[in-house]
């Protein structure tokens, strides 16, 4: 248990597909610390897991929400609307790109693989915001999840790279839209954790190894690190932070050789 209490918030997240999603970890350090939560799952085919992921969280719902369909965006912030009346946080931890996409050359990337890795990992973050701000009448926290090739080449990670530089500037551009309201908007880049997500990049392993060896801390971050500083970021302790990205990766970023 950490020394920030979130009993009465309620939020919402979006990406839980498994026990080792980033989605996951971050739900249940958000819980631990007396948060209410809907998870919602992309699809069918992981229903079973995310509801049964759900069911060990304190009074939790699960929904379904296809990212790309915006029918279901709006059916699970109505629902949470019916259910919680307001949140004060929302995680977005989605990201997707067609196999043939995170392998061989970017160059060869095609107009319709480009499309659908930008849409659902970088596009879907603006409705989200946009429905969770109608439920933040007091301001709230927005975080979701980059990583580093947006800055950087990654050979394997190809289009997905230039989705999170789309992402982060989305990030930015939204902060800078909401915050009046007191809705604040922040990524948290985390460095490369073994998930469903990880598994279909090139050469994952290898660059797993590089970040420990290079990084200052000389070795990888676990998913624990990532999800308390989700739970700074949720809570009123990071209340003067929004429009950033947030670097967790052992220090990674800050090398050049
Ligand atoms: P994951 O596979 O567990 O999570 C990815 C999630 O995206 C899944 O829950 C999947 O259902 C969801 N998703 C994909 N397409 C969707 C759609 N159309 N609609 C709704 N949901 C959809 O893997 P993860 O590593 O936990 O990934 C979570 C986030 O963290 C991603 O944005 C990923 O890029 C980011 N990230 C991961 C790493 C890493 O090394 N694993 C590092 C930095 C950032």
């Amino acid at each position: 248990m950490y020394p920030i209490d979130l009993t009465g918030k309620k939020g919402i997240i979006f990406g839980v597909a498994n026990d080792r999603s980033i989605a996951w970890g971050i739900a249940q350090m958000l819980g631990e610390a007396g948060a209410r939560l809907a998870l919602t799952y992309q699809n069918d085919r992981v229903k079973g897991r995310v509801t049964r992921l759900a069911d060990t969280l304190d009074d939790a719902i699960s929904l379904p929400c296809d990212a790309t369909d915006d029918s279901q965006i709006a059916d699970v912030f109505s629902q949470v609307g019916d259910t919680f009346g307001g949140i004060s946080f929302l995680v977005h931890s989605i990201a997707f790109a067609q196999r043939e996409d995170l392998t061989g050359r970017f160059a060869d990337t095609s107009r319709e693989g480009f499309q659908i890795a930008l849409e659902v990992s970088a596009y879907s973050l603006i409705p989200l915001v946009r429905h969770a701000a109608d439920l933040m009448p007091d301001g709230g926290s927005v975080v979701t999840l980059t990583f580093h090739a947006s800055q950087r080449v990654y050979p394997g990670y190809n289009v997905m790279g230039t989705a999170k530089a789309a992402l982060e500037h989305s990030v930015r551009q939204l902060a800078s839209e909401f915050g009046p309201q007191g809705v604040r908007v922040n990524a948290i880049s985390a460095g490369p954790l073994e998930t469903l997500a990880a598994r279909g990049i090139d050469g994952f392993r290898d660059m797993k190894r590089l970040h420990a060896e290079t990084a200052p801390l000389k070795r990888n971050i676990t998913v624990d690190e990532v999800a308390t500083t989700a739970l700074f970021l949720c809570s009123g302790l990071s209340s003067g932070i929004t429009g950033s990205v947030i670097p967790v990766d052992a220090g990674y970023h800050i090398m050049a050789v």
